[in-house]
């Protein structure tokens, strides 16, 4: 049996290493490439690994930073041209913010060596619409967990029925109880506004970190762009300047 594609996160921790490493160190026997592989092998991605043995081996990760060499066009000599669309789409979008795929892969990383978090993620449902997601899984995980803390959520809306009387979306003032009648008393969700890349550091969540949200604008903000709580409201009134492809 093979084991599964590449993902997302993967990708990112693979690629930043390639931008730090000279052509010539790119082999399965560099610590470095040898480190990566026990790294990815520790992320909560995948629950089934066919090949165990070869899952992400120091080999298997040393290919992956040659197939960057054939993508990259700074490079003059061959790669390894067998790379998927994914890995030439995430090397084109990081290509020009290698500061951004540093922090992602430093946080990645920060979170699945931390051994409970790595477990509270793991019991975060994978939900396939959110595979695109910038930041990648783990952190979309992480931010998902952290919006869950109930305690915090239950005092962010005692705050927001204290102040206004009411629960409602911060983006586009959609109250779930107005629409919904009883059915919708009490419902709103939480957006954590601190940027995915940053979470790690957190340990704890202010209400001011939240924003009350309607499901459908806190997809949006999710959404591969990511565009912030002031550009969706932007782009909601029909000004859609601010939105940053
Ligand atoms: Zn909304
Ligand atoms: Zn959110």
């Amino acid at each position: 049996m093979r084991n599964p594609k590449w993902h997302r996160d993967e990708i990112i921790l693979a690629l930043d290493l390639y931008f730090k490493l000279e052509p010539g160190k790119i082999h399965a026997g560099n610590p470095q490439v040898i480190e990566l592989s026990e790294v990815i092998n520790q992320l909560p991605i995948f629950d089934i690994k066919p090949d165990e043995l070869k899952f992400r081996n120091p080999n298997g990760v040393g290919l992956k930073l040659s197939n960057f060499l054939a993508i990259d066009d700074s490079h003059d000599g061959k790669g390894m041209s067998s790379y998927s669309k994914l890995d030439a789409e995430i090397f084109n979008e990081f290509i020009k913010d290698k500061e951004l795929l540093s922090q992602l892969a430093k946080t990645i990383k920060t979170t699945v060596n931390n051994s409970t978090l790595k477990l509270a993620l793991s019991h975060i449902e994978n939900n396939e619409e959110d595979e695109g997601v910038k930041e990648g899984q783990v952190l979309y995980k992480l931010h998902k967990l952290r919006e869950r803390n109930k305690k915090i959520v239950s005092k962010k809306k005692a705050e927001s029925l204290k102040k206004l009387g009411k629960l409602e979306c911060e983006i586009c003032g959609f109250d779930f109880h107005v629409k919904y009648g009883e059915l919708g008393y009490g419902f709103i969700e939480c957006h954590h506004k601190v940027p995915l890349h940053a979470l790690a550091s957190i340990t704890e969540t202010k209400l001011d970190d939240l924003a009350l949200v309607c499901s459908n604008c806190h997809r949006m903000l999710h959404s591969k762009n990511s565009v912030s709580i002031s550009d969706l409201k932007i782009i909601q009134g029909g000004l859609g300047t601010a939105f940053k492809s």
